[in-house]
């Protein structure tokens, strides 16, 4: 296992300059599109061995994801890429200032594997927008899609850009050695340590897609039947493996009955009496995960659910009521199906309980309060946020997303992603005038009195 030629290989075709050609790009990304258009019956099929990935979800969170995301970008394009004005001062002038975006180079893209088409296809959108090679390092935790990308991607790609390597720790050790013009990383924080460290050998700037405990509050004012079933349905979507899943809820006492109730008609609902057999929920991603999310159920009330069966990778839609604020429920990111729902007493209680904590990758409020709103906006740090809904945020490609501190760094979506992965080069163009002398040594003091002058106009 040796990547070295393969780099090369990508930096030495970046080099020739295709893949600056707007045309190139757009090729590709059309290209993208229809890779999992006309494998949606494999990529679903794929989704399911890996996740039991219900056929719909894989169809919104996924396959029609990423065609959409081609679409955004293709339009936009053209305007994305070319030269942005600004304006130049009077020091500067006779000149013209502008804004060239130019592609990194060839980008390491590591994919995490609980949307493993979209975490890759995503990025690699973004990548190709702002005309990079790159080499895409899917997760070895959803083997069938990762084995199916390895197989498109050199199919409907131009190879001499882009490569897919399989494989896990190992392979993606010895790929970190080499000096890519950017990694973007979705995955753990622990992980993306490595990432970091390996890439400060380089130089390489990093963009890390990171996780947490996503908070959501829920005030009195709120719609409680509107806003169970949203939660209901990002909570328990990919049986509860999403990064930007609801992690836990904080609500006043006097809520909660309503609430309980208003969740339990939901997951009956959405999956039935019986989850498990249900067509519309999914499955944890290995037995590990699973005994891991299992063994949080060892404190607070369980109130919904509960069932586990290792075999099956299955955990019920389950909620457990005031859990120890210092059990692992609560210390770390769930990732799997299980609702924690924390009483307090009041909006300021769930700030600060919020503000205390590391910075979670998306935050959640439900009101009909418009000063709460404001509050929460304006001092929950956080790295998106979305006021009575949850994920939507993700379905607005104008919406830059990722993390903020422990949650991740840099950010991509739409012109997000296209900015992530390209230098924005600053360039001053002047003509051949001749210039008034006070800028020029020797440096006498009526050049120094007019030099102060010009630089106040
Ligand atoms: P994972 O196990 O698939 O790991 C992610 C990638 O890291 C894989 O490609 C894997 O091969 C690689 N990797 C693992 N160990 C490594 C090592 N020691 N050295 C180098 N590379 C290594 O995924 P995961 O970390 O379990 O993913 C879950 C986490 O990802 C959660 O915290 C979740 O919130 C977060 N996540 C974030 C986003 C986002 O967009 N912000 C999206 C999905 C998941």
């Amino acid at each position: 296992m040796n990547f070295k030629q393969q780099v090369e290989n990508h930096k030495a075709y970046f080099n020739t300059l295709v893949t600056r050609d707007i045309n190139w790009r757009k090729a590709q990304l059309r290209q993208i599109k229809k890779l999992v258009q006309e494998n949606e019956q494999e990529f679903i099929a794929a989704l399911n061995k890996d996740l039991g990935k219900p056929k719909v979800e894989s169809w919104i969170t996924e396959i029609s994801y990423v065609a959409g995301d081609v679409d955004h970008v293709l339009k936009r394009l053209n305007k994305w890429a070319n030269s942005r004005r600004v304006s130049t001062p009077i020091v500067a002038q006779p000149g013209r200032s502008y804004i060239q975006p130019e592609p990194l180079g060839t980008v390491l893209i590591i994919g995490a594997w609980n949307y493993p088409v979209q975490l890759v296809l995503a990025p690699l959108v973004a990548a190709v927008s702002a005309g990079n090679c790159a080499i895409i390092k899917p997760s070895e935790l959803a083997p069938a899609t990762s084995s199916l990308l390895a197989t498109l991607i050199p199919q409907y790609l131009d190879n001499q850009a882009f490569s897919v390597i399989e494989g896990g720790v190992e392979e993606t050790t010895e790929l970190l050695t080499h000096p890519f013009d950017h990694i973007m990383y979705t995955g753990n924080g622990q992980v993306a340590r490595i990432i970091m460290a390996a890439a400060a050998k380089h130089l390489t700037p990093v963009t890390l897609e990171l996780g947490g405990k996503s908070p959501v509050y829920i005030d009195s004012s709120a719609d409680i039947t509107i806003t169970a079933q949203r939660l209901a349905w990002g909570k328990w979507m990919n049986a509860g493996q999403t990064c930007i899943a609801p992690d836990y809820v904080l609500v006043q006492k006097d809520v909660l009955p309503q609430l309980l109730t208003a969740l339990q008609s939901q997951i009956s609902t959405m999956f039935g009496n019986d989850p498990k057999s249900s067509d519309s929920y999914g499955r944890i991603i290995n037995t590990r995960h699973c005994e891991r999310i299992a063994s949080y159920l060892d404190t607070g009330d369980i109130v919904q659910g509960g069932e586990v069966d290792i075999n099956e990778r299955y955990i019920a839609p389950t909620i457990v009521v005031d859990p120890a604020l210092d059990s692992a429920l609560m210390t770390e990111e769930i990732f799997g199906a299980i609702l924690p729902i924390i009483t307090i007493d009041s909006f300021s209680e769930a700030k600060a309980f919020i503000t205390q904590r590391d910075k979670p990758l998306a935050s959640y409020l439900f009101t009909r309060d418009k000063q709460q709103e404001y509050q929460w906006a304006n001092e929950i740090s956080c790295g998106n946020l979305c006021i009575n809904d949850v994920i939507m945020f993700n379905a607005v490609p104008d919406l830059p997303f990722g993390g903020v501190g422990p949650s991740g760094m840099g950010q991509y979506s739409g012109k997000a992603g296209f900015d992530n992965f390209s230098h924005l080069k600053s360039v001053l163009k002047r003509p051949f005038l001749k210039d008034l002398p006070v800028r020029f040594a020797p440096y006498t003091k009526l050049k120094f009195k007019l030099l102060k002058l010009i630089r106040h106009l």
